[in-house]
């Protein structure tokens, strides 16, 4: 490794996010329109071998140690866990991760765990099947959890469950969630709803501060700040009883995290993006394709990061929702 990914505010980016699609077998409320979105045409789409690459370089060049691949759903993206395999063969110390609906879990845990996989992170937004058939739109609740005891059999573990928590959806749910993680040891994470849904109907009403449910969690399992190694976005906690599982909160609305964010983000046609919430992206697909040296990649990598933003402004006066929503971006 020759350097870091530094920006021009001194962060370090070393965790890199991989969207392999921007399909999707859910229709999230919180994400996709019920109709979904116009998908990207295949050959838009970056092959395994051009992840491949960019991932060589990124972890070779600059130390990346981090790699989670996501989407769209990374699932239906086919024979994904060739993928896997291969980005394991640049390092197999590499913590390589998937964000997941966790529906094809069940036919897919034990091939990603061979591959290289080390864990997975599956969305549950509730533990109600008719609330589930609302919310993702898909009647899919015992498919997904059926999913979630694949992914524990085959070892992918410890298990994070990501709950959107949404005012009057399923904010009613918290306590209920953060018995699940002591009972079975996953760790549970409250999402703060962001704006990047399809439908555009986020405000901020909608969302449910994590201050808030922490204070409905401890009513009842007081809990104990677990000290992060890492910058990340998860402020993380165990239960002061000594109880298995955790719960973390990503304040990505309430208590912005940017001064420390660590992430960039690849999307399924090949654009890099510093933030979420960036409105401008750094294509490097048709760079790969015509025949660029991996010199000329690393340097529109390199000024790409240079240039990441201070951090969002949702809430403040000049915040500008971008074009593309979660799942096109890969979250
Ligand atoms: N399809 C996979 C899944 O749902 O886990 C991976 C892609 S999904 C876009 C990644 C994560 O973004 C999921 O945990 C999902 O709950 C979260 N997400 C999607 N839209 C969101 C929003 N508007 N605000 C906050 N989180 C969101
Ligand atoms: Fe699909 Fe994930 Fe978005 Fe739900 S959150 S619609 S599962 S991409």
């Amino acid at each position: 490794m020759s350097r870091v990914l530094r920006d021009s505010y001194g962060r370090v980016a070393d965790d890199l996010r991989i969207s392999v699609t921007d399909r999707c077998n859910f229709r999230c409320i919180y994400c996709m329109p019920a109709e979904g979105l116009r998908w990207l045409a295949r050959d838009d789409i970056l092959s395994f071998e051009e992840i491949h690459r960019l991932a060589r370089i990124f972890v070779q060049r600059y130390g990346v140690r981090t790699i989670r691949l996501t989407g769209g759903e990374p699932l239906v993206r086919v024979r994904i866990e060739e993928l896997v395999a291969m980005i394991h063969r640049l390092d197999p110390d590499l913590d390589i991760t998937m964000t997941t609906n966790g529906v094809l879990l069940r036919q897919k845990a034990r091939l990603l765990k061979e591959a290289g996989l080390k864990r997975v992170n599956v969305s549950l937004d509730t533990l109600h099947l008719d609330r589930f058939r609302d919310i993702a739109r898909r009647d899919a609740f015992a498919r997904t959890m059926d999913g979630i005891e694949a992914a524990a059999e085959a070892g992918l573990w410890p298990i994070k469950l990501n709950m959107v928590v949404m005012k009057g959806v399923n904010d009613d749910e918290v306590v209920d969630f953060a018995r699940l993680a002591r009972e079975r040891g996953f760790e549970v994470r409250f999402i703060e709803f962001m704006p990047l849904d399809g439908d555009h109907i986020w405000s901020n009403d909608l969302v449910v501060p994590s201050r808030r449910i922490q204070e409905q969690i401890e009513d009842q399992f007081p809990l104990v700040p677990v000290p992060s190694r890492r910058p990340g976005p998860s402020v993380n906690y165990r239960f002061a009883d000594g109880a298995s599982g955790g719960i973390g909160f990503i304040s990505s609305v309430s208590q912005a995290f940017c001064t420390t964010c660590n992430r960039i983000r690849l999307t399924a046609e090949g654009g890099l993006r510093t933030c979420l919430f960036s409105l401008r992206e750094t294509p490097l697909r048709d760079l790969l394709r015509s025949g660029a040296s991996d010199d000329d990649l690393a340097r529109v990598i390199e000024r790409a990061v240079w240039l990441k933003e201070e951090g969002h402004l949702i809430n403040q006066e000049g915040f500008v929702r971008p074009a593309k929503s979660m799942s096109q971006i890969g979250g």
